[in-house]
């Protein structure tokens, strides 16, 4: 029995990614993926690893400050993560977690899990008790706003890649248009590949009422954030107009907020984002609620470590890929045939690539 390694301190490096197909969303476009990569130093030589994703690359430079600006409140103290997790809760108590000190409190989180499953010789989903196995996952890297022309060609190039289901990005001025979307990639794609359609918070209450009952006739595997996030009356009551599952929870800031939005009774599924979450330890503690309510959980964004909380999560759905980190990483998260399986090596499954990581390290 050896005692769990002590950290000795965070470094974050700012980096700015490109990305093979530009993601456009209602809200704008994304060329160039923002990311903190993140390096928990300890005393034992091993160095846990983790990535955040700032979606502005305005938020980067300050991201990257507050994850190294944790380090005097953890160098020192051993890498136990729950341990961890406790005392960063209380020393953010008063300045409250949404936003950068979130994510800087999650990259945290994910890299003290890594290095813990790395001085172990495990990976994490090992550590965490699971068993590893096939997770469907669906392509979720394209397919922004594109309009009906380019969405069919586009759809098809990315089940090509090995996929059975695709993600459309929807929220066009018009309900006709949103729907000659679908309609457009249906007839490319043909009525086996399961589709998911993303409003990315876009829509009223009425406007959402009115459009999303139109969906029902196009087999949609569900329907994401038509409204404000946080608005769970508001989707209750759109929920209760169709038979289109609604999807939420890429923007809960921790286990409390999925708490509320199982407590306002909607049916819905929940696709928690690993670091908005709260990294590993939020991730459990909402895997569990899930699981209480008996609802099904998927994951949003960062694959590679996704991959090993679905297996541990008792109501896994869908696994979200996107291949945003695979530019700086030594062996990129790949998936097959439409199923993908977590890294079997140490840790969570990110090593960086030192030579593309000095490539697309950000000037800021
Ligand atoms: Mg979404």
């Amino acid at each position: 029995m050896t005692d769990n390694p002590t950290i000795r301190r965070l470094r974050a490096r700012p980096a700015l990614v490109p990305m093979a197909m530009p993601l456009v969303t209602a809200g704008g476009a994304v060329e160039r993926a923002p990311l903190v990569l993140i390096d928990l130093e300890t005393d034992a030589g091993v160095t846990g690893q983790a990535y955040v994703f700032t979606y502005t690359p305005a938020a980067l430079a300050a991201t990257a400050r507050q994850v190294e600006d944790l380090t005097p409140l953890v160098a020192g103290e051993a890498v136990a993560p729950l341990a961890l997790a406790r005392k960063m809760s209380a020393a953010f108590r008063l300045l409250g977690r949404p936003g950068l000190v979130g994510l800087a409190l999650a990259g945290l989180d994910i890299a003290a899990w890594d290095a813990l499953a790395k001085a172990q010789g495990l990976p994490l989903y090992r550590l965490l008790g699971a068993q590893a196995r096939d997770l469907p996952a669906y392509n979720s890297k394209g397919l922004g706003m594109i309009g009906a022309a380019k969405a069919g060609p586009e759809a098809a190039a990315l089940l090509a890649e090995g996929f059975a289901a695709v993600k459309l990005r929807l929220g066009y001025p018009s309900a006709a248009e949103d729907l000659g979307v679908i309609d457009a990639v249906r007839s490319e794609i043909g009525a086996e590949p399961r589709l998911f359609v993303d409003y990315n918070q876009t829509l009223t209450l009425a406007e959402a009422k009115r459009r999303v009952p139109y969906l029902q006739d196009f087999d949609l595997e569900w329907v994401e954030e038509p409204l404000p996030w946080d608005d769970y009356a508001g989707h209750a009551a759109v929920a209760a107009e169709t038979s289109v599952p609604i999807q939420l929870g890429e923007n809960c800031w921790g286990a409390a907020d999925m708490a509320k939005a199982l407590e306002a009774g909607l049916d819905a599924v929940f696709m928690p984002d690993a670091v908005k979450i709260g990294g590993v330890t939020g991730w459990l503690q909402s895997a569990g609620l899930a699981a209480a309510h008996g609802v099904q959980l998927s994951s949003h964004l960062f694959p590679e470590v996704s991959s090993h909380l679905l297996c541990a999560t008792p109501t896994a759905h869908w696994l979200e890929y996107v291949d945003w980190a695979a530019p700086i990483l030594a062996e990129p998260f790949a998936v097959r045939d439409g199923r993908a399986r977590p890294s079997e090596a140490p840790g969570a499954g990110i090593a960086w690539d030192e030579a593309a990581v000095a490539r697309y390290a950000a000037d800021v």
